[in-house]
């Protein structure tokens, strides 16, 4: 549960082609100042030099009293040089035009007269400076319209360009997958030996479909295929081909395969492949959508190719179900291997893998820290492994300590703290007691995970958390989705408590999140007064249905609102001892609030004025 920030801050935004793109614009504008520059030097050396400057009407009087020597005269810059009887040179600057009359004076009073080359009136600078703008103006819409105008130059090249690359990455980099590494040994089989795949009368699938959520090492998987059987690795992005233009999609995916092809065997990654592959039937329709449909044919089209080569296309997805049917027939992507989010042993092994080069202190237990992180992904767990090594580099240890990896993992599940940030005390409070709201509730709920930690330090872009502990259970029971509800509401409740009835946008996020959970408690689970069924969320289907689930929703947040209203207003002693100590504290853990409650006496229980389960 996050305090959501104001609406309007800056969020970090990645975007490396676009930063490219205006690095180079920035050089193509920087050359074309330098030219300009460069040719626009007023006076060339003669102005560097230190010689006096005269009037106009001096220098013509001077050559009319054959004072002058010699005249050099650079209409280029509209400067003459006078060099004087006795040696000394002087010069001065005239207007447009006048370069000829003064020329004719100096040869009527029998000066040797000489004059600079027209550096700027050369045909070449000429035609350079007409071009030069032209260039730019074009320089400008190829960089920041070409993707969007189907001028697709730079990305085309550029996966022209792309080096053929067989990765060093093994199985042994991955672990608690062994079950999806098994099923992939057998691809690499197929791969290094095809021949006692095809004597046996055997097909290898042309495709296979990792699925599982983000971070547990889909592309890492596809790597080590590729590594352990010493052949290429090609990697495309289903998201990248949404967001270009028709054809650009089609032609990756065909030069991806020729290339492959070409090779003999190889694998082609294509990872978030639901982004092309997604049922036609539920797409909306647009140009996004066509494009995708021409990516997803060409795909189709490529794998059809190529049933008796060594190229073997592996995509990733987190959602099979949503996938074209097309893609998913035999022949195509057969083959699904579920890639889940690790279990307490596979997260063992995965922080023991990146213990391997690290040092750590003795009091560091990687099986108890494991039983902690439920939900953490491989890549989490990589992340916070780097993390706690930056912490003990911060405080200049040698080794990692449990301090270290505590810390670590209080910036994993809860953000960074950003300490520096200032902080009114009316925010403070207001953010103490909607914390409060969320771990007093989740405390007292006997179905809620339990409170590991609740903080008033900003974090991320929080202003404050309550990290929930979490368990590896795979079945969400509906007593248990009903206190989520509650636990999301009872920030809003506390801080209607604390403001005399008034709150403030902080629960924006405990909203989202209750929103979408109830979504899925009505469509898809079957907990609602909807009844066990499947329905169509309200996002896709209009009409009496759609307003019938929104009911549904609506009736189950209504219901947390009223019970964490409820929740509060019975438990008020708790949770005005637990702001206090916030306030002072800012941070406290699950134990600390579990010794509060308890010197209150009898721990209190939860009071609801609606039954939980009073839904039929
Ligand atoms: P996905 O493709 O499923 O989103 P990635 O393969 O990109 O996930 O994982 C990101 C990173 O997380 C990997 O490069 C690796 O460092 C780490 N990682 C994820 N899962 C594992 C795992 N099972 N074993 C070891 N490292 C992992």
């Amino acid at each position: 549960m996050r305090m959501t920030p104001p609406p309007g801050r800056p969020g970090p935004e990645r975007n490396k082609s676009r930063n490219t793109r205006l690095q180079m614009v920035g050089i193509a504008v920087l050359f074309a100042l330098v030219l300009v520059l460069l040719f626009n030097l007023p006076g060339g050396k003669a102005a560097k030099e230190d010689t006096p400057e005269v009037t106009l009407s001096g220098a013509v009087q001077a050559i009319k009293e054959g004072k002058v020597a010699r005249l050099h005269l650079n209409d280029g810059s509209r400067r003459a040089t006078l060099v004087l009887s006795n040696g000394t040179k002087v010069q001065t600057a005239y207007p447009v035009g006048s370069g000829p009359s003064l020329t004719t004076t100096a040869i009527e009073a029998d000066v040797k007269v000489t004059a600079a080359p027209n550096k700027a009136s050369s045909p070449w600078m000429g035609l350079l400076f007409t071009l030069l703008p032209v260039g730019l103006l074009i320089a400008f819409f190829v960089f920041f319209m070409g993707p969007k105008m189907g001028m697709n130059v730079g990305k085309m090249n550029k996966s022209r360009r792309a080096p053929i690359e067989v990765p060093e990455t093994r199985f042994s980099d991955v672990a608690g997958s062994d079950e999806a590494v098994s099923e992939l040994a057998e691809v690499v089989e197929f791969l290094n030996t095809p021949e006692r795949f095809i004597n046996a009368g055997a097909r290898m699938p042309n495709g296979v479909l990792l699925v599982g959520p983000p971070g547990t090492g889909k592309t890492l998987l596809a790597r080590a295929v590729a590594g352990e059987a010493g052949v290429p690795f090609f990697a495309l992005s289903g998201s990248d081909f949404v967001e270009t233009f028709v054809g650009v999609g089609a032609s990756r995916v065909r030069q991806v395969f020729t290339a492959a092809r070409k090779l003999g065997s190889a694998i082609i990654f294509i990872d978030e492949i639901d982004a092309v592959g997604k049922a036609r039937s539920s797409q909306a329709s647009g140009s996004g959508n066509e494009e995708r449909e021409n990516t997803l044919n060409q795909l189709l089209v490529e794998m059809d190719g190529f049933s008796d080569s060594g190229v073997i296309v592996l995509a990733a997805t987190n959602r099979a179900d949503v996938l074209d049917s097309a893609l998913t027939r035999p022949g195509r992507f057969d083959r699904h291997i579920t890639v889940p989010a690790p279990d307490r042993v596979g997260r063992t092994k995965i922080l023991e893998l990146y213990a391997r080069d690290r040092r750590f202190s003795r009091d560091v237990d990687f099986v108890s820290l494991a039983r902690r992180t439920p939900g953490l992904t491989g890549a989490d767990l990589s992340s916070l492994m780097n993390e706690s090594a930056l912490e003990a580099a911060r405080h200049g240890s040698g080794e990692i300590t449990n301090a270290h990896l505590q810390a670590a993992l209080s910036t994993s599940y809860m953000g960074r703290a950003r300490t520096s940030a200032v902080v009114t005390e009316r925010d403070r409070r207001i953010t103490a007691w909607h914390e409060a709201g969320h771990a007093v509730a989740a405390m007292l709920l006997p179905h809620a995970d339990d409170p590991v930690s609740v903080t008033i330090v900003p974090r991320g872009v929080a202003g404050g958390v309550t990290w929930m502990g979490g368990n590896d259970n795979s079945f969400l029971t509906r007593s248990e989705a009903e206190a989520r509800l509650v636990v999301a509401m009872a920030g809003r409740a506390a801080e209607e408590y604390h403001l005399d009835g008034d709150y403030t946008q902080g629960a924006a996020s405990d909203f989202a999140s209750a929103t979408a959970l109830a979504t899925s408690m009505v469509t898809e689970f079957g907990m609602s007064p909807l009844g066990p069924t499947t329905r169509s969320s309200y996002g896709h289907v209009g009409g009496a249905q759609s307003d019938r689930v929104g009911e549904a929703v609506d009736t189950l947040l209504d219901q947390a609102i009223t019970n964490a209203r409820n929740l509060v207003a019975g438990n008020l002693p708790l949770l005005e001892a637990l702001v206090r100590e916030l306030l002072v504290e800012e941070t406290v853990s699950g134990q600390e609030l579990s010794v509060l409650a308890d010197r209150l006496g009898d721990r209190p229980a939860p009071v609801y004025a609606t039954e939980l389960h009073q839904l039929p």
